[in-house]
């Protein structure tokens, strides 16, 4: 199974990645977290990457293409694996096509409002990378495994703007290039994570039964 998850910033991709990776043991992808990590390890990408993300704009195409290339070349992948956060753009999604043949593209949808007021909201977890919505007055510690929580440097105010401007300009047309490639799925992501979690998970049940028809 070779999924990809599309959606505006703060949709709730990595929320539902989690639990898509670990209800049909697939590799979770996120291109973000690598990106992240690579910050934190300092590395060559991680330098050149850093000033991309802190202002909300895209990494380049070709450096985040030879990143996944190599990914889904390692062996945990070989079981399937779930794209969160690539691609996000044509370019893109026009290179993993001569890399994989894709299962399912999941869109997450969900409107520019409440995107805003969420992402004003989480917190993510240093440790095991969970996103967590932390309300007023409560602890920022993270359900999962009780580390202390982080805000990212891109969830400000106007890094969310731009990011969300990006989206719509370079993303937002793959949920076009998807439909008409007969691969697309939306799912109402304005409902409670628990319900799109259900929606999700009813989607790749279907295209499961298929597959093993
Ligand atoms: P995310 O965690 O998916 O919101 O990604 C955080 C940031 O990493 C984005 O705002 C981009 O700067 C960068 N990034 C992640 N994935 C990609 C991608 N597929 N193409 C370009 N930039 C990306």
């Amino acid at each position: 199974m070779k999924l990809i998850l599309l959606g505006p910033p703060a949709a709730g991709k990595g929320t539902q990645a989690e639990r898509i990776a670990e209800k049909y043991a697939l590799a979770h992808i996120s291109t973000g977290d690598m990106l992240r990590a690579e910050i934190a390890s300092e590395t060559e990408l991680g330098l050149q990457a850093k000033a991309f993300i802190d202002d909300g704009s895209l990494v380049p195409d070709e450096m985040i293409c030879a990143m996944v290339k190599s990914r889904i070349a390692q062996d945990d992948c070989k079981n399937g694996f779930l794209l969160d956060g690539f691609p996000r753009t044509t370019a893109q999604a026009e290179a993993l096509a001569e890399m994989i043949d894709t299962d399912i593209v999941i869109d997450i949808d969900c409107e520019p409002e409440i995107l805003v007021a969420r992402v004003a909201k989480r917190m993510v977890c240093p440790e095991c990378k969970h996103t967590q919505i932390v309300n007023e007055g409560e602890n920022p510690v993270c359900a999962k495994c009780g580390a202390e929580l982080y805000r990212r440097p891109d969830d400000n105010p106007d890094a969310m703007r731009h990011r969300l401007a990006v989206y719509y300009e370079s993303t937002f047309p793959l949920i076009q290039y998807y439909k008409q490639r007969g691969l697309l799925a939306a799912i109402n992501g304005g409902q409670g994570f628990d319900e799109v979690t259900r929606d999700i998970f009813a989607v790749i049940d279907g295209v499961m039964t298929l597959k093993n028809s």
